[in-house]
């Protein structure tokens, strides 16, 4: 906990001296009056470490005007610190191409035979089915976001990676991570890429699995590809207006599959989660050591993660449990043997608020506030109660709020 205090010191000196940049002196130039100096402005999300790992925050699905999206692979990276984030990774898709139709068409008077290449296909409007994937070199893409990263001292993982889209009622669409050639993905047989993203040692995520679907059970196809063990890890929340899956939950506890938030955002974030607002972008926590690949890349396997979207936390319960209580500094203030109740503060030290219930009453309990309750005897053995709530903006398996114990601190 002491930890966590300083790093709060350190933020709210960082808000103070925002602040004061917000009344900076002018400084008075050759030509112009300069009214306001601008470092570059992150919005900090503070969370706990829990049992010993530091959480890290990742998106692992996110679009750039290589494929549909709206946006440079360097202003994603730039977003990623804005937002608060420590993982970015790229994932344009392999089959679709919306601006090189714009651009290629600006570019064609100048071409030898005066035409765009044949290649192009426009945006999701078209009547194009996305089944077979048009050969680009997305690595370059992911290089130069790297390099950019690096040049600008930018620190930020930027993680390889592309969205493989072929029919999304029947197949899906999948996110192949930490890949090391992503050329070599673009294969017209599905199951083939994944195989070779699989060859490249990537993670390999189910994404937003009801999107266009009636149903959330496997088609054939999906079966497919679960069965050839294809996939190690799913989308529960995806997209902009987040949409929490839940019964995706039982599916990664059940198959043993990672539980993924991500934002598989096309246009800039602060279209959808604007900066200083209560809600920061969709992301993954992750409970690593280190943010290095080799440590989150181990922690995504071993399933060390927990879904965040629009204030809701989305995981296995144990770690939710965990989350909560490092979070949360649970003191008995008061013992009232006359009224046989324990009265308790109970302190928020993260960026995430807290939703409690008990019985019909509903608390929140805010970020970096604090909240008393009391609690009174247990009835079959007489012992004082510790606090212990249903967190409603906690899901879990069986799509269920858990009911979760809070410790009291020593
Ligand atoms: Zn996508």
């Amino acid at each position: 906990m002491k930890k966590l205090f300083l790093i709060l010191a350190v933020s709210v000196f960082a808000v103070s001296s925002a602040m004061a940049q917000a009344v900076h002196k002018p400084v008075v130039g050759k030509t112009g009056i300069r009214l306001y100096n601008h470092p570059s402005y992150r919005t900090e999300i503070i969370l706990p470490q829990v049992k010993g790992y530091n959480i890290y925050k990742g998106d692992f699905h996110v679009h750039t005007i290589y494929s549909d999206g709206e946006v440079t692979p360097r202003e994603r990276v730039r977003e990623a610190w804005y937002d608060g984030l420590d993982i970015i990774a790229l994932t344009d898709h392999l089959e679709l191409r919306s601006y090189e139709k714009f651009m290629l068409k600006a570019h064609a008077p100048y071409n030898k035979d005066g035409k765009p290449y044949q290649y192009i296909r426009g945006g999701a409007g078209n009547k194009t089915d996305h089944t077979t994937p048009i050969y680009c070199d997305l690595d370059a893409t992911y290089e130069e976001a790297v390099q950019y990263a690096k040049n600008e001292e930018i620190p930020v993982m930027v993680v390889r990676g592309t969205e493989i889209w072929r029919n999304p009622a029947v197949i899906g669409e999948y996110n192949a991570l930490f890949l090391t050639d992503i050329t070599d993905v673009a294969k017209p047989d599905i199951i083939e890429s994944l195989k070779e993203a699989r060859k490249q040692g990537a993670i390999i995520i189910h994404n937003h699995p009801g999107w266009r679907r009636k149903t959330m059970d496997k088609s054939e196809m999906q079966e497919k590809i679960y069965a050839e063990k294809l996939v190690d890890g799913i989308e529960v929340i995806g997209g902009t207006g987040p949409t929490l899956y839940p019964k995706m939950i039982d599916r990664c506890v059940d198959e043993k599959l990672t539980i993924f938030s991500n934002t598989d955002t096309h246009r800039t974030s602060a279209q959808y989660y604007p900066r200083g607002g209560e809600i920061f972008r969709s992301m993954t926590f992750i409970l690593a050591k280190e943010c290095t690949e080799k440590a989150i890349k181990d922690a995504l396997l071993k399933r060390r993660t927990i879904g965040y979207a629009a204030n809701h936390l989305i995981g296995e319960e144990m770690w939710l449990g965990e989350f909560l209580n490092a979070a949360v500094e649970c003191k008995v203030v008061a013992v009232n043997d006359k009224k046989e109740h324990r009265a308790f503060q109970l302190t928020n030290h993260c960026s995430v608020p807290f939703v409690f219930r008990r019985g019909k009453t509903t608390y929140t309990l805010n970020p970096f506030h604090s909240i008393r309750v009391n609690f009174g005897k247990n009835k079959e053995n007489g012992k004082y109660n510790t606090p212990k709530f249903a967190v409603e903006n906690m899901w879990t398996v069986g799509d269920k709020h858990p009911v979760l114990t809070i410790e009291i601190d020593k």
